[in-house]
């Protein structure tokens, strides 16, 4: 498969010629038709793999071929990942990979002050990448606006779990649009990830590599 075949558009292409990307990786290749079809995935990868483009850009095509009319207000793709290296890395892949598209996005992690993030995310944004403890605080003090969520990734979900972090995804599940794509990445697959699995997806497409 070559990135060509994947259908992704022009923009995208660009800027993954540019990263020198020429062949998708193993997870890219299987999840992406997938993804672009509009499927919900449970994908079975490690760090290393290609992983987080696996879900970048077909997340970025969508919001290419989906422009919304006026500014957008809330959020489209909301990813969830456990620690703030993470979702910063995360930030800087859709970055990248967005050069040539008009997008916009912020990342929200906790430990730092939370005034920067509250200005990046107050307007909206086509992503936002969070760590779960942060989201909530944002969230509960009605700066971020989930309401017309698209896509939901979940990032490393057996990490989530372990770092304890198992009550904070079920509150802001409970706030997002039923009807949504949902992403659930994950190295491992303890019955706690299957279980969170079979409550979140719908008959979900399963990529392992
Ligand atoms: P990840 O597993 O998402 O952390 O990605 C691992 C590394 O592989 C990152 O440095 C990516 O920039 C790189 N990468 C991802 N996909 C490709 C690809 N198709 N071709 C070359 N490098 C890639």
């Amino acid at each position: 498969t070559s990135f060509a075949e994947l259908k992704l558009a022009e923009p995208i292409q660009k800027a993954l010629a540019e990263e020198g990307y020429t062949t998708p990786t193993p997870i890219q290749a299987g999840a992406i038709p997938y993804l672009l079809e509009g499927r919900d995935l449970l994908g079975l990868a490690q760090t290393g793999t290609g992983k987080t483009a696996a879900f970048a850009l077909p997340i970025l095509n969508h919001i290419f071929s989906n422009r919304r009319p006026a500014p957008p207000k809330g959020v489209r793709a909301l990813v969830l990942a456990p620690t703030r290296e993470l979702a910063s890395q995360i930030g800087e892949s859709f970055a990248a990979y967005a050069r040539h598209m008009k997008f916009s996005y912020a990342v929200v992690f906790g430990g730092v002050g939370q005034g920067r993030q509250i200005e990046a995310t107050r307007r909206g944004v086509d992503v936002l990448v969070a760590a779960p403890g942060r989201l909530l605080d944002l969230i509960g003090q009605k700066y971020i606006d989930l309401s017309s969520l698209e896509i939901l990734v979940l990032d490393e979900a057996d990490r989530m779990l372990d770092m304890g972090f198992v009550r904070d995804i079920q509150r802001i599940m409970a706030l997002l649009p039923k009807q949504r794509q949902t992403l659930l990445f994950s190295a491992t697959m303890p019955p706690s990830i299957s279980d969170l699995a079979h409550s979140l997806l719908k008959d979900p497409a399963t990529v392992q590599v």
